[in-house]
């Protein structure tokens, strides 16, 4: 693989025109390919209408899109029924809907949910207040400083108490991919149901929902190049069919009355109110760019060689503590780490005088800093995604050397 050479950037309007960017913050979101961008303006220039409201040809092909990108979406995620998928604003909303509509109905006071210790703030806050309001307990799953999650770990908090196990498939912090598949074959011997936290691998990766075992699953159109603002939810037909709404009015009724309501069908039950429809056509681009044009066996591969290169410079220089796993191949576009003795936040604020993007910070995700023991509950955040080259790597190492001559002279 030939990292040198760049065959994406040009495609990307904000990177083709600013070659001094380089831009290593694609776990937080995604830079947009033209075809993203032109087809959110084809949607307002030759479709513009409220879907589903009206009964007028433009509102009836707006419709069309948003269930085209639907179908498009299930297709993506081996979901059997497309009716399944619901949009939302973003992976943070499809997992508060599922805390907060669907654990009333299967919560009990004693009960349990498991999560990890490697969970977004969106795939543990939720949690935290749904066990609150049910008398539930939230156990924790703490892997090895690697990453890795144990059988016995799995084993000693997936028990008969567990009736739900959330997770994340891809750490937006450790760049791990965590053991979906095992977490949901023990929630199931209980008679749990599985939550998957997508938002980190279906930038990067293929992800089947019948293969991983899920029950529910998150992503964020942002993050795999489409808009902000679109989420994705897609859960099992029959528990989201006995689900509440978490958010209601619009077009998500059946029939009104004065002093109650009856709620359409899945999925338009959780769509209330006007959706961001130019968003969803545009994000059907987006998948459209990264499954077909680009192509995840090339994503995958280019970004193992970046991640390999970046791994070793890094490496290399001696002053930087990496996080995750030691095996730069478990890290799927993410590697973390510090600057000794230098606050990330002045790492990142030096780098970007330099044009280099990083995140630094606690990367939403506190309990995960407090349990690996990272000074100020802070980390930089190097995310690489198949359009950065092997310059984008170099310019970061440059700029960590300019930070450690900075604080720490050249001795
Ligand atoms: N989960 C994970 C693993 C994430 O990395 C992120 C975004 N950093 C989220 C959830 C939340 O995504 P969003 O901000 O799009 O809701």
């Amino acid at each position: 693989m030939d990292i040198e050479k760049n065959p994406y950037r040009a495609d990307f309007p904000l990177l083709a025109g600013h070659p001094d960017i380089a831009f290593l913050d694609s776990a937080a979101t995604a830079q947009r390919p033209a075809a993203v961008l032109d087809a959110q303006r084809r949607f307002y220039e030759t479709m513009n209408a409220n879907p589903l409201r009206g009964l007028y040809s433009l509102s009836v092909e707006a419709t069309a899109a948003i269930a085209a990108v639907r179908a498009q979406v299930a297709e993506l995620i081996g979901a059997p029924d497309a009716r399944d998928v619901v949009f939302t604003r973003n992976t943070s909303e499809s997992l508060n809907l599922v805390a907060k509509s669907f654990s009333p109905a299967v919560l009990k006071p004693g009960d349990e949910v498991a999560i990890t210790v490697m969970e977004h703030h969106s795939n543990l806050i939720p949690w935290q207040q749904a066990c609150r309001a049910a008398g539930a307990r939230l156990v924790y799953l703490y892997p090895q400083q690697d990453g890795t999650l144990t059988d016995e770990e799995i084993a000693a908090k997936v028990g008969p108490r567990t009736k739900i196990v959330a997770c994340a498939h891809v750490s937006n912090v450790m760049g791990c991919e965590l053991p979906v598949r095992r977490l949901a074959d023990a929630v199931h011997a209980h008679g749990g149901h599985l939550v998957v936290d997508a938002a980190q691998s279906v930038p990067h990766m293929p992800v089947d929902v019948a293969a991983l075992g899920a029950d529910f699953l998150a992503f964020s159109g942002h993050k795999a190049l489409g808009p902000m603002g679109v989420g994705v939810l897609w859960g099992r037909h029959e528990l989201l069919d006995a689900m509440e709404p978490m958010l209601t009015g619009g077009e998500m009724i059946d029939s009104v009355r004065e002093q109650d309501a009856t709620w359409a069908p899945v999925p338009e039950k959780f769509e209330a109110g006007t959706q961001d429809a130019a968003g969803i056509y545009a994000t059907g681009a987006a998948l459209a760019y990264l499954t077909e044009t680009v192509g995840y066996a090339a994503v995958a591969e280019r970004e193992a060689a970046l991640v390999a290169y970046a791994w070793e410079r890094l490496a290399g220089l001696g002053f930087v503590d990496l996080i995750g796993p030691a095996d730069p191949a478990r890290h799927h576009g993410v590697i973390s780490f510090n600057v000794r003795g230098v606050h990330p936040h002045d790492v990142a604020s030096i780098l970007d005088a330099s044009g280099v993007c990083i995140r630094a910070g606690h990367h939403c995700a506190q309990p995960l800093l407090a349990w690996l023991g990272v000074e100020n509950l802070a980390c930089c955040r190097a995310s690489l995604a198949f359009y950065n080259d092997k310059s984008d790597v170099d310019r970061l190492v440059d700029g960590l050397t300019q930070v450690w001559g900075i604080f720490h002279g050249n001795d």
